[in-house]
């Protein structure tokens, strides 16, 4: 598979490059993105004959279908670190709820939620490329409370990686932060910044274009890479998972090979959209992909009116914080996939100078064929979590959003499936409401209240976090940050 810039070439780097300098370096020409040049649709019989794949099987097909410049025998490295999730065999286990909805749970990882998924085999692979290089990289990382644990957590101890991790003081949840900030590996670093999250991004985005800190790492000898979602090599294993469910359904004989279903997206960085947006793609038959958000709803206002409008909103905390995003970052990848780099800069331009752009008719006809949206509101969600509760299921604050949607007449009578990025216990105080009617409880106050009336224990990974010595106690104004991770790279 060959990548492209999804705002074409400056001139003064590589218009097409392989998968693991993608990975490596996912910045490309005018601040766009790497995405695939073109994707090949699986062979018809692919599902009939992965009907008994375990999850390893399956991706490494899927992979090999792609055709990346990974060695097999890393490709299985990286895959087999599922081992490290509850059952090795099903990292993301389909739930059935009712009739015709499923919930496939992507958080059973070693940070409970749905990040490692991807983080797991990405950390794996960028270290074996960063080894074969010889070359030492700096990953920074924005978070707004799932993607630093798990990019922690992937990275921790390994060889020629350093990672220096971004989180909003206050702007995450207890256990996140916890999660984070008991992180003893001599190659992480853990910064708070006072702000919001928008503000962790915007200060690692000036980080990336300061010409002392870019000169200081020369000086090092250190490369910078990048853990989130704009990074292809985190992508291309959330494209896999929507096989896996699709399989499992046939395998329960809920449906025949060939029919369509409905995925249900708790969505943010549209990360995990992107991936279900590629698996339609490559030939997985869905039927819409519906991409749910809280009241920050700019991507419900995308999908249903072609207009993506930043200019009249203000960041709203919500909860259910990974959602709590304005600006996508992988919207751009599917303007490029279905419009071209010449109109996707353009797009992207307009969005930057006016903090607003309106696709054309045709265009916006070409979003709805793929996509539906809609968004839900804190209170609603709750009352989901507490159904859901109310019938022997629980949920998290993310999850919960698309109960709204799967239970929406345009979609009552198709299958639904409704991935689920968190464990309960990442969001214990909001849950704790929901289904016991506490308020204003500690996370640990929480967990102990949830698990009491649910019978149920808290995961060890979770307990043990409240009696760990914090090991980076740092919360830092965003003009300091720079000095911060400076020192951390030099001792
Ligand atoms: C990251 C995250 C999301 C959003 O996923 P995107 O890929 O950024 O759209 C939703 N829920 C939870 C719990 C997450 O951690």
């Amino acid at each position: 598979m060959i990548f492209t810039e999804t705002r074409g070439n400056d001139g003064t780097r590589d218009a097409r490059v392989s998968f693991a300098a993608a990975l490596l370096s996912p910045i490309s020409s005018f601040g766009g993105i790497y995405s695939p040049a073109q994707l090949s649709p699986i062979p018809a019989d692919f599902l009939a004959r992965h009907l008994n794949s375990t999850y390893q099987e399956l991706a490494l097909a899927l992979l090999q279908h792609l055709d990346i410049d990974i060695e097999e025998s890393v490709l299985r490295q990286a895959l087999a670190l599922y081992s490290r999730f509850d059952d090795a065999n099903d990292p993301a286990p389909l739930v059935k709820i009712d009739e015709k909805l499923f919930v496939s749970e992507l958080y059973h990882g070693p940070t409970r939620a749905f990040k490692d998924m991807a983080l797991q085999p990405f950390g794996l692979i960028l270290s074996d490329l960063a080894q074969r290089n010889n070359q030492q990289y700096l990953v920074l990382t924005a978070t707004s409370g799932d993607t630093g644990p798990a990019a922690l957590e992937t990275f921790r101890d390994r060889a020629n990686i350093r990672v220096a991790c971004l989180y909003p003081d206050g702007g995450t949840s207890d256990v996140q932060r916890l999660q984070m900030v008991t992180e003893t590996a001599d190659n992480l670093k853990v910064i708070g910044i006072r702000g919001n999250f928008d503000d962790a991004q915007s200060a690692l985005k000036s980080l990336l274009a300061s010409p002392t800190f870019k000169r200081r790492l020369r000086e090092l000898d250190i490369s910078l890479s990048a853990a989130n979602s704009v990074n292809f090599g985190r992508i291309i294993f959330q494209m896999l998972y929507q096989f896996h469910s699709y399989l499992s359904l046939l395998r329960q004989q809920e449906i025949e090979l060939g029919d369509e279903v409905v995925l249900h997206i708790p969505s943010g960085n549209f990360g995990n959209a992107l991936g279900a947006y590629y698996a339609q793609r490559l030939g997985l038959p869905l039927a819409k992909i519906v991409i749910v958000s809280n009241a920050n709803n700019v991507l419900t206002e995308w999908i249903e009116h072609g207009r993506y409008d930043l200019s009249k909103r203000e960041l709203i905390a919500t909860t259910s914080p990974a959602m709590d995003i304005l600006k996508s970052s992988n919207v751009e990848r599917v303007l490029f996939d279905l419009f071209g780099a010449a109109r996707t800069r353009e797009l992207m331009q307009q969005l930057d100078d006016n903090g607003c752009y309106q696709l054309e008719a045709d265009e916006h006809d070409r979003i709805k064929a793929v996509f539906a949206a809609d968004f839900c509101s804190d209170e609603e969600s709750m009352q989901f979590i507490k159904q859901a509760f109310e019938r022997g299921y629980l949920l998290d604050p993310h999850t919960s959003t698309c109960f709204k949607t799967c239970r929406s007449a345009a979609f009552a009578d198709q299958v639904n499936i409704i991935y689920s990025t968190a464990e309960w216990t990442k969001f214990a105080p909001v849950i704790d409401a929901a289904i016991n009617g506490n308020r204003g409880q500690s996370d640990r106050a929480a967990l102990a209240s949830i698990a009491a009336r649910a019978n149920i224990a808290v995961p060890s990974v979770i307990a043990e976090l409240f009696d760990k010595p914090v090991v980076h106690p740092g919360v830092v104004e965003k003009q300091d940050i720079e000095a911060e991770i400076l020192k951390f790279l030099e001792t």
